[in-house]
């Protein structure tokens, strides 16, 4: 099996696998998170298969510079006042879909240290 065929969110890319779109560019797919952290729980997806947020600032400066502006379209869109991006990198960083994300979190009281 390649790559993208084993890769869930290269599916949902495609429109394999279900999920909810709420906006996306030629580049990027942003989908409502399966397991909301918060009121507002978006992924932002480039459509090119890369593992991380770093493998996309070398492979396509572009492609993440879009990403982060469709993120923003979304915390605009559900009205935010103000929203965290997450990139969890790494395994050990709880990375959990090795397919470049961004999480869009907003629409609650957010903490630091995270949470
Ligand atoms: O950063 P991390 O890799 O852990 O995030 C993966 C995210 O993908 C999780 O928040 C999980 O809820 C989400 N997910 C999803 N739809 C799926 C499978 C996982 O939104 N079908």
């Amino acid at each position: 099996m390649s790559e993208t065929q084993d890769c869930l969110f290269c599916r949902i890319v495609a429109g394999e696998v279900p999920a909810d779109v709420v906006a996306e560019t030629e580049h990027s797919l942003a989908f409502r998170d399966i397991s909301p952290q918060a009121p507002t729980h978006a992924l932002v997806v480039p459509r090119r298969h890369v593992p991380d947020a770093a493998s996309l600032a070398v492979a396509s400066p572009d492609e993440l510079a879009d990403v982060v502006a469709l993120a923003a379209r979304v915390a605009e869109g559900d009205g935010l006042p103000g929203y965290r991006l997450v990139a969890n990198t790494g395994a050990a960083a709880q990375q959990t879909v090795f397919h470049c994300h961004v999480h869009v979190l907003g629409g609650r009281e957010l903490t630091w240290p995270p949470g």
